[in-house]
Protein backbone atom coordinates (compact mmCIF):
# COMPACT_ATOMS: atom_id res chain seq x y z
CA UNK A 1 0.00 0.00 0.00
CA UNK A 2 1.49 3.06 -1.07
CA UNK A 3 0.88 6.59 0.76
CA UNK A 4 2.00 10.40 -0.51
CA UNK A 5 2.83 12.69 2.04
CA UNK A 6 2.73 16.29 0.78
CA UNK A 7 6.41 17.28 1.23
CA UNK A 8 10.15 16.52 -0.54
CA UNK A 9 12.36 13.69 0.64
CA UNK A 10 14.71 16.45 0.72
CA UNK A 11 14.40 20.24 0.02
CA UNK A 12 15.58 21.84 -2.92
CA UNK A 13 16.42 25.45 -4.46
CA UNK A 14 17.38 26.42 -7.03
CA UNK A 15 18.84 29.33 -8.15
CA UNK A 16 19.13 30.60 -11.65
CA UNK A 17 17.29 28.04 -14.15
CA UNK A 18 19.48 26.42 -16.45
CA UNK A 19 17.53 24.24 -18.90
CA UNK A 20 20.29 22.66 -20.45
CA UNK A 21 20.70 21.27 -17.29
CA UNK A 22 17.05 20.42 -16.46
CA UNK A 23 17.79 18.24 -19.24
CA UNK A 24 20.52 16.54 -18.09
CA UNK A 25 18.39 15.62 -15.02
CA UNK A 26 16.53 13.85 -17.31
CA UNK A 27 18.89 11.37 -17.36
CA UNK A 28 17.98 10.23 -13.68
CA UNK A 29 14.40 11.03 -13.92
CA UNK A 30 13.13 8.68 -16.96
CA UNK A 31 16.59 7.29 -18.03
CA UNK A 32 18.03 3.35 -17.94
CA UNK A 33 19.87 4.31 -14.63
CA UNK A 34 17.53 6.90 -13.04
CA UNK A 35 14.63 6.80 -10.06
CA UNK A 36 12.34 5.27 -11.70
CA UNK A 37 14.55 2.68 -13.18
CA UNK A 38 15.57 1.99 -9.58
CA UNK A 39 11.91 2.10 -7.99
CA UNK A 40 10.24 -0.17 -10.28
CA UNK A 41 13.34 -2.68 -10.01
CA UNK A 42 13.14 -3.03 -6.84
CA UNK A 43 9.89 -3.30 -5.97
CA UNK A 44 9.03 -5.77 -8.64
CA UNK A 45 11.93 -7.85 -7.14
CA UNK A 46 10.66 -7.17 -4.05
CA UNK A 47 6.90 -8.30 -4.84
CA UNK A 48 8.55 -12.03 -6.43
CA UNK A 49 10.80 -12.30 -3.01
CA UNK A 50 9.98 -15.33 -0.85
CA UNK A 51 12.63 -14.46 1.63
CA UNK A 52 10.73 -12.51 4.44
CA UNK A 53 13.60 -10.13 5.04
CA UNK A 54 15.58 -9.32 1.96
CA UNK A 55 11.52 -8.40 0.58
CA UNK A 56 11.97 -6.03 3.20
CA UNK A 57 15.13 -4.56 2.33
CA UNK A 58 13.70 -4.72 -1.45
CA UNK A 59 10.60 -2.55 -0.59
CA UNK A 60 12.21 -0.13 1.90
CA UNK A 61 14.67 0.77 -0.88
CA UNK A 62 12.02 0.32 -3.66
CA UNK A 63 10.29 2.89 -2.05
CA UNK A 64 12.75 5.51 -1.22
CA UNK A 65 13.64 5.19 -4.79
CA UNK A 66 10.44 6.60 -5.33
CA UNK A 67 10.93 9.69 -3.21
CA UNK A 68 14.22 10.35 -5.08
CA UNK A 69 12.37 10.64 -8.47
CA UNK A 70 10.14 13.34 -6.70
CA UNK A 71 13.09 14.82 -5.50
CA UNK A 72 14.91 14.72 -9.37
CA UNK A 73 11.58 15.61 -10.88
CA UNK A 74 11.22 18.78 -8.75
CA UNK A 75 14.59 19.75 -9.38
CA UNK A 76 14.30 18.74 -13.00
CA UNK A 77 11.15 21.38 -13.47
CA UNK A 78 12.37 24.37 -11.64
CA UNK A 79 15.73 24.15 -14.15
CA UNK A 80 13.36 23.41 -17.11
CA UNK A 81 10.89 26.95 -16.01
CA UNK A 82 11.86 28.96 -18.63
CA UNK A 83 10.72 26.54 -20.75
CA UNK A 84 7.51 27.08 -19.86
CA UNK A 85 6.91 31.05 -21.31
CA UNK A 86 6.23 32.44 -24.52
CA UNK A 87 10.19 33.38 -24.49
CA UNK A 88 10.98 31.99 -28.01
CA UNK A 89 14.77 30.38 -28.25
CA UNK A 90 14.61 28.33 -24.80
CA UNK A 91 11.31 26.43 -26.84
CA UNK A 92 12.83 25.97 -30.32
CA UNK A 93 16.13 24.37 -28.67
CA UNK A 94 14.33 22.16 -26.92
CA UNK A 95 10.99 21.09 -28.70
CA UNK A 96 10.29 17.92 -27.10
CA UNK A 97 10.01 19.46 -23.51
CA UNK A 98 8.86 23.01 -24.81
CA UNK A 99 5.88 22.11 -27.28
CA UNK A 100 5.10 18.02 -26.24
CA UNK A 101 5.40 18.36 -22.64
CA UNK A 102 4.52 22.05 -21.86
CA UNK A 103 7.45 22.45 -20.40
CA UNK A 104 7.33 20.01 -17.57
CA UNK A 105 9.12 16.47 -16.98
CA UNK A 106 8.07 13.28 -18.46
CA UNK A 107 9.40 9.22 -18.34
CA UNK A 108 11.94 10.37 -21.45
CA UNK A 109 16.05 10.39 -20.77
CA UNK A 110 18.21 13.17 -21.49
CA UNK A 111 18.09 12.07 -25.48
CA UNK A 112 14.09 12.32 -25.25
CA UNK A 113 14.01 8.72 -25.25
CA UNK A 114 11.17 7.52 -23.46
CA UNK A 115 11.36 5.52 -20.78
CA UNK A 116 10.91 1.62 -21.21
CA UNK A 117 10.58 -1.40 -18.77
CA UNK A 118 13.57 -2.83 -20.94
CA UNK A 119 16.18 -0.93 -19.02
CA UNK A 120 14.54 -3.68 -15.33
CA UNK A 121 16.76 -6.50 -14.39
CA UNK A 122 14.62 -8.49 -12.68
CA UNK A 123 15.15 -12.15 -12.43
CA UNK A 124 13.27 -14.08 -9.90
CA UNK A 125 16.60 -15.04 -8.24
CA UNK A 126 17.33 -13.50 -5.31
CA UNK A 127 20.81 -13.54 -5.19
CA UNK A 128 21.26 -12.48 -8.71
CA UNK A 129 18.81 -9.80 -8.54
CA UNK A 130 20.81 -8.43 -5.71
CA UNK A 131 23.91 -7.98 -7.92
CA UNK A 132 22.42 -6.35 -10.42
CA UNK A 133 21.40 -4.23 -7.93
CA UNK A 134 24.73 -3.20 -6.31
CA UNK A 135 25.85 -2.52 -10.37
CA UNK A 136 22.34 0.21 -10.61
CA UNK A 137 23.24 2.00 -7.46
CA UNK A 138 27.23 2.45 -9.17
CA UNK A 139 25.76 3.50 -12.26
CA UNK A 140 23.12 5.96 -10.53
CA UNK A 141 26.35 7.13 -8.42
CA UNK A 142 28.34 7.98 -11.25
CA UNK A 143 25.63 9.30 -13.15
CA UNK A 144 24.97 11.78 -10.20
CA UNK A 145 29.03 12.43 -9.99
CA UNK A 146 28.80 13.65 -13.34
CA UNK A 147 25.63 15.44 -13.40
CA UNK A 148 27.51 16.97 -10.10
CA UNK A 149 30.54 18.11 -12.48
CA UNK A 150 28.29 19.58 -14.87
CA UNK A 151 26.94 22.02 -11.89
CA UNK A 152 27.09 25.24 -10.80
CA UNK A 153 24.24 25.81 -8.59
CA UNK A 154 25.28 25.07 -5.04
CA UNK A 155 21.30 24.73 -4.26
CA UNK A 156 21.11 21.87 -7.23
CA UNK A 157 24.41 20.39 -5.80
CA UNK A 158 23.40 20.23 -2.44
CA UNK A 159 19.82 17.80 -3.61
CA UNK A 160 22.21 16.46 -5.95
CA UNK A 161 24.94 15.24 -3.11
CA UNK A 162 22.28 14.08 -1.07
CA UNK A 163 21.13 11.99 -3.70
CA UNK A 164 24.51 10.78 -4.59
CA UNK A 165 25.03 9.79 -1.21
CA UNK A 166 21.95 7.76 -0.74
CA UNK A 167 23.01 5.44 -3.92
CA UNK A 168 26.56 4.49 -1.74
CA UNK A 169 23.75 3.91 1.30
CA UNK A 170 21.82 1.35 -0.91
CA UNK A 171 25.01 -0.08 -3.06
CA UNK A 172 25.58 -1.15 0.86
CA UNK A 173 22.81 -2.08 1.86
CA UNK A 174 22.38 -4.71 -1.39
CA UNK A 175 26.26 -5.61 -0.94
CA UNK A 176 26.21 -6.41 2.86
CA UNK A 177 22.31 -8.59 2.19
CA UNK A 178 23.97 -10.10 -0.82
CA UNK A 179 27.26 -11.64 1.50
CA UNK A 180 24.20 -12.99 4.36
CA UNK A 181 23.00 -15.16 2.42
CA UNK A 182 26.28 -16.88 2.73
CA UNK A 183 26.46 -18.07 -1.11
CA UNK A 184 29.79 -19.13 -2.63
CA UNK A 185 30.41 -15.95 -4.71
CA UNK A 186 30.95 -18.15 -7.83
CA UNK A 187 27.53 -20.54 -7.18
CA UNK A 188 24.93 -19.33 -9.30
CA UNK A 189 21.82 -21.54 -9.77
CA UNK A 190 21.66 -24.65 -8.95
CA UNK A 191 23.36 -26.91 -11.91
CA UNK A 192 27.61 -26.88 -11.73
CA UNK A 193 29.28 -25.62 -14.08
CA UNK A 194 31.69 -27.79 -16.24
CA UNK A 195 34.68 -28.76 -13.94
CA UNK A 196 37.68 -28.14 -15.65
CA UNK A 197 36.82 -25.65 -18.73
CA UNK A 198 35.75 -23.27 -16.11
CA UNK A 199 38.75 -22.64 -15.10
CA UNK A 200 40.17 -21.82 -18.61
CA UNK A 201 40.79 -18.38 -19.46
CA UNK A 202 41.01 -18.21 -23.15
CA UNK A 203 43.31 -15.11 -23.75
CA UNK A 204 41.39 -14.47 -26.57
CA UNK A 205 43.42 -11.03 -27.31
CA UNK A 206 47.21 -10.77 -27.96
CA UNK A 207 50.12 -8.88 -29.37
CA UNK A 208 51.11 -5.34 -28.99
CA UNK A 209 49.07 -2.25 -29.54
CA UNK A 210 49.93 1.54 -31.01
CA UNK A 211 49.77 2.44 -27.58
CA UNK A 212 51.81 0.11 -25.97
CA UNK A 213 48.90 -2.32 -25.07
CA UNK A 214 50.14 -5.33 -23.86
CA UNK A 215 48.80 -9.26 -22.59
CA UNK A 216 47.76 -8.38 -19.18
CA UNK A 217 48.25 -11.28 -16.31
CA UNK A 218 46.79 -10.93 -13.10
CA UNK A 219 44.51 -12.71 -10.43
CA UNK A 220 42.04 -12.51 -12.97
CA UNK A 221 43.75 -15.24 -15.21
CA UNK A 222 46.89 -16.62 -13.69
CA UNK A 223 47.28 -18.37 -10.15
CA UNK A 224 45.10 -19.98 -7.92
CA UNK A 225 42.90 -22.90 -10.48
CA UNK A 226 43.21 -20.95 -13.16
CA UNK A 227 44.70 -22.53 -16.98
CA UNK A 228 45.56 -19.61 -19.53
CA UNK A 229 45.00 -21.36 -22.80
CA UNK A 230 46.69 -18.78 -24.96
CA UNK A 231 44.94 -17.40 -28.31
CA UNK A 232 42.74 -20.93 -29.03
CA UNK A 233 40.86 -18.73 -31.92
CA UNK A 234 44.54 -18.82 -33.51
CA UNK A 235 45.21 -21.90 -32.74
CA UNK A 236 42.01 -23.43 -34.71
CA UNK A 237 42.97 -21.04 -37.38
CA UNK A 238 45.98 -22.62 -37.68
CA UNK A 239 44.59 -26.34 -37.17
CA UNK A 240 41.73 -25.57 -39.94
CA UNK A 241 44.21 -23.93 -42.10
CA UNK A 242 46.62 -27.25 -41.81
CA UNK A 243 43.43 -29.79 -42.23
CA UNK A 244 42.16 -27.96 -45.24
CA UNK A 245 45.68 -28.30 -46.95
CA UNK A 246 45.58 -31.90 -46.23
CA UNK A 247 48.03 -31.92 -42.90
CA UNK A 248 45.14 -32.57 -40.25
CA UNK A 249 43.83 -35.78 -39.09
CA UNK A 250 40.56 -37.22 -41.28
CA UNK A 251 37.32 -36.44 -39.60
CA UNK A 252 39.22 -34.07 -37.09
CA UNK A 253 38.67 -31.23 -38.90
CA UNK A 254 35.92 -29.80 -37.50
CA UNK A 255 36.77 -30.22 -33.86
CA UNK A 256 37.48 -27.07 -32.36
CA UNK A 257 40.40 -26.32 -29.83
CA UNK A 258 38.17 -25.88 -27.24
CA UNK A 259 35.98 -28.81 -27.52
CA UNK A 260 39.14 -30.92 -27.75
CA UNK A 261 40.50 -29.16 -24.44
CA UNK A 262 37.81 -30.45 -22.74
CA UNK A 263 36.56 -33.44 -23.92
MN1 LIG B 1 17.89 6.83 -5.98
MN1 LIG C 1 19.44 3.75 -4.89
Amino acid sequence: MYHHIKKLMYTVNVGTPDPRFGNMLLEQFGGANGELAAAMQYSVQGLNCEDPDRKDLLMDIGTEELSHLEVVGTLARMHLKPLRHKNGNAAADDPLIAIAGGGGVSLFNSMGDAWTADYLKITGELDVDLRSNIAAEARAKIVYERLLNHCDDPGSKDALQFLMTREITHMKAFTLALESLGKNPFSIGKIPPTPGLVNQYFDDSTGVGDQGEQNARGPWNQGGDWEIVESPALAQGVENFESSHGKGAEGESRATTRNRKTA
